[in-house]
């Protein structure tokens, strides 16, 4: 059916098709290509169709067993698993069990009513077992079949292949009938699925079909808004075929599809080319493409096995080279997934959205760091007096997290080459001297590859241009002086409350003749800070606050006191129903001289109402730090990270602290703060994701550094959470500080941290010597350090 706009694309040069087709893309995923780090499982060769291109359908006599068991379902995932794969792609032929009586044996064997049937049992078992998410290629299925599956599978597929029902390759192939795979698609808009499917270039149709069959795709799509890409794959003859003597896809008549697909199909819907079926595959990207589909580093493509796919790196090097940038994604896309804020899931069935969160990053692509990743089996907990508690069995995860021991990757320094697009367009403006507004912060966040690296080079040159090259360090010992809290932050693993899962030891509180014990020695170890904070007790008046800060200064006059997040400030001054103001002045005139930036975790209502719905507000937070700074004490900026936020809310933070300092200028430093996932509530309840990345991590500390030019001049980083190794990154990429000594850090430690409890001017040395920097120790307000006493 010939539509308005098919003559001219039916008309227009491939050049300028290819063109046009890049414009569309640009301007909706910009430099970003995306693939999924994928393992394939064949589950059974056998098929009721016979398609004459086909190599992957094979008869009862050249198959072992009809089936994959389960064992051999088992160890390909976790092979998969264990290679960095987020997929587990299920391909399978067409209902079997119609045609071969072997088929229907096994089944009814192994107790299952149909491939369909046992295609689910299997996706479960891959879910749940090693956390690969599941997408399952199950052909054209019913209303119930499909919802069966969108149970246990993220997301399905299921080629068109193409509109026409006459083409000679499908004569024996019932299920290609056109009718019955656009009922399929439409089914599964119905039921709300994320959903993969496509056309198969060269088997006989012709482009005016292609376009009625692109035009078809997009009708579903706008009815539902459930297609979340389109697959243009080129035909290639296979030996042992019906079709081994027909010509191969021309290679123009596949570029034309998709640069034709990209301008018929509406711009929500991703475009992808397989680029195992192409020699020079980079020309795909020229055609408009914007995802490389599954690529698998441990299994061949079992539909088209004599193409192995790409290395990863010539993938990356492919991709690059033409200024763009790879990024992996889960099965199903970012915009089906961003439900964390949100409820009830409309496109991911409950059960498997802690699986989802579970390998997401803040943007909802799968988390790029390298290594495995396995689902956490808590096994009970050991009584410690400090440290992790939790017991983890089985399979055990590889990949870097905030507060685990493990080596992140090497972002920086890096071979940083060229960049274009909207990083480089918000670095290039931020060099001509604009301010990160918030949507200049979120495209910063979003940075991959070398767009990485050219934004840490932005805020190590910054960082040069405001402090210099010293590193400095503050002596200091944190007094965690209560673990019992009337409060229930869902994030929080040091409380003792109802919403802890009393992974750690009894609760407990320190005397006030404790804390001066405390004081004393760190006194004598050298230490000129003493940090404060605990749980809101319930026993506490505002008063309790007011005599710690005496006991301080009687036990060591010379004392730093940096004590009280702001939820301790603003609880102390409601029980005692005293105004913020005048409450603040007495614990300054009791010796408090600066308080930390804790407790603001996210300061936006969105994830905030979530993570700690009965906490202070944002406005609160700030009008304490406000309060503190008007009558002259000295705070700092914290920022938690990585549990169910988004880029969007880290910008919103930032931007609402500027906001205040451009005001009073009293915050000190900027601290990010990296969730600890492994003993954290929200995190065993299954509600949040494992933290930041470590490229999100170092995004988080270098877009820091940028946004607060000429604000905020210290932006530290936190070796309890991020590591040694981390850390040394990180002080190239804008951070100049490197916090405290921190003796006897129990809340970190609370959340499964296992990076020590205590730093000492020693290792902060050996830390920063390799870089060349100069150590420097400082006080909390970053004066030059007196020499120690101790
Ligand atoms: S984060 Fe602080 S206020 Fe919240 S539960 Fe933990 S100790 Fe209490």
């Amino acid at each position: 059916m010939l539509h308005p706009d098919d003559t001219d694309l039916l008309a227009t040069p491939l050049d300028q098709l290819m063109a046009a087709a890049s414009r569309v893309r640009d301007s909706r995923t910009g430099t970003r290509i995306t693939y999924s780090p994928k393992v394939f499982i064949p589950l059974t060769f056998l098929c009721n169709d016979t398609c004459d291109y086909c190599t992957f359908a094979q008869p009862p006599a050249r198959v072992a067993e009809p089936y994959l068991s389960p064992e051999q379902v088992r160890a390909i995932a976790r092979a998969g698993a264990r290679a960095g794969c987020h997929e587990a792609l299920f391909t399978l032929g067409e209902r079997p069990e119609l045609r071969y009586q072997i088929a229907r044996d096994w089944l009814a064997d192994h107790g299952h009513t149909s491939t369909v049937d046992y295609l689910a049992a299997m996706c479960r078992m891959v879910v749940e077992e090693t956390g690969l998410l599941p997408h399952a290629n199950g052909g054209a299925l019913t209303l119930d079949e499909l919802g069966q599956l969108r149970r246990v599978s993220v997301s399905q597929g299921m080629m068109i292949e193409s509109i026409r029902n006459d083409l000679a390759c499908h004569r024996n192939a019932p299920d290609k009938d056109p009718a019955r795979r656009f009922a399929t698609l439409e089914a599964a808009g119905e039921l709300q699925i994320p959903f993969t499917t496509g056309l198969l270039v060269g088997i006989g149709d012709e482009r005016q079909d292609r376009l009625d069959g692109l035009r078809a795709i997009a009708a579903s799509h706008e009815r539902h808004g459930h297609v979340q890409e389109v697959i243009i794959q080129n035909f290639l003859p296979k030996l042992l075929t019906g079709m081994r003597n027909a010509a191969a896809c021309p290679p123009d008549e596949f570029l034309w599809t998709i640069a034709a697909a990209r301008l018929v199909l509406p711009p929500s819907i991703h475009l992808q080319a397989p680029p195992n079926l192409s020699d020079d595959f980079g020309v795909l990207l020229d055609a408009g493409i914007d995802d490389w589909g599954g690529v698998s580093p441990v299994t061949a493509d079992h539909v088209n096995p004599e193409r192995p796919w790409p290395d990863l790196d010539l993938l990356r090097d492919v991709t690059e080279e033409r200024g763009f940038t790879l990024a992996p994604r889960l099965t199903a896309y970012p915009e089906f997934l961003d439900d964390t804020l949100a409820g009830p899931e409309r496109w991911v069935d409950p059960a498997l959205r802690f699986a989802v969160l579970d390998r997401s990053d803040a943007e909802a692509l799968a988390r790029d760091d390298p290594g495995s990743q396995f689902p956490e089996k808590v096994h009970g907990t050991t009584e410690t007096a400090d440290g992790a508690d939790v017991v983890i069995v089985g399979d055990r995860s590889t990949q870097w997290y905030s507060g685990w021991n493990a080596d992140p990757p090497t972002l920086v320094p890096a071979t940083s080459g060229p960049i274009r697009g909207a990083v480089a367009e918000v670095l290039a403006g931020f060099e001509a001297g604009s301010d990160l507004g918030i949507d200049e912060m979120v495209t910063l966040f979003e940075a991959r590859g070398r767009e990485v690296a050219a934004v840490a080079e932005a805020a190590d040159r910054l960082r040069q241009e405001t402090v210099g090259d010293r590193v400095t360090w503050v002596h200091n010992r944190n007094i965690n002086y209560t673990n019992v809290c009337t409060f229930k932050c869902k994030f929080c693993g040091f409380a003792k409350g109802k919403i802890s899962l009393n992974v750690r030891g009894t609760p407990y509180l320190l005397t006030i003749e404790d804390i001066q014990q405390r004081v004393r020695e760190a006194w004598e170890l050298g230490a000129t800070e003493v940090t404060l904070q605990g749980g809101i007790h319930p026993s506490f008046d505002g008063n309790y606050y007011v005599d710690v800060c005496h006991a301080v200064k009687d036990a060591v006059p010379e004392m730093h006191v940096h004590a009280f997040t702001a939820l301790e400030v603003h609880e102390g001054a409601r029980r005692l129903d005293e105004p913020l103001e005048s409450y603040l002045l007495r614990l300054q005139d009791a010796g408090l001289r600066s308080l930390p930036g804790t407790a603001a975790e996210i300061l936006d209502e969105g994830p905030r109402s979530i993570l700690c719905p009965d906490k202070i507000t944002t406005e609160e937070w700030l009008e304490v730090h406000e309060t503190a700074h008007r009558i002259g004490l000295r705070s700092n900026v914290t920022i938690m990270a990585g549990s169910i936020e988004r880029p969007i809310h880290w910008a919103r933070h930032i931007e609402r602290t500027r906001v205040v300092q451009r005001r009073t200028g009293g915050f000190t430093e900027f601290v990010p703060l990296p969730f600890v996932h492994m003993a954290s509530p929200i995190y065993l309840q299954r509600s949040a994701r494992r933290g930041p990345t470590f490229r999100e991590t170092l995004l988080l500390h270098a877009v820091g550094r940028l946004a607060y030019r000429g604000l905020i001049d210290n932006i530290q980083a936190s070796w309890v959470k991020i590591g040694v190794p981390g850390v040394r990154q990180l002080l190239q990429a804008g951070v100049n500080d490197l916090g405290g000594t921190l003796m006897d850090e129990n809340i970190s430690r609370a959340a499964g941290a296992l990076h020590g409890q205590k730093m000492t001017e020693e290792s902060f040395g050996s830390l920063v010597a390799p870089l060349g920097r100069t150590l420097a120790r400082r006080t909390t307000l970053y004066d030059v350090a007196p020499e120690p006493v101790g």
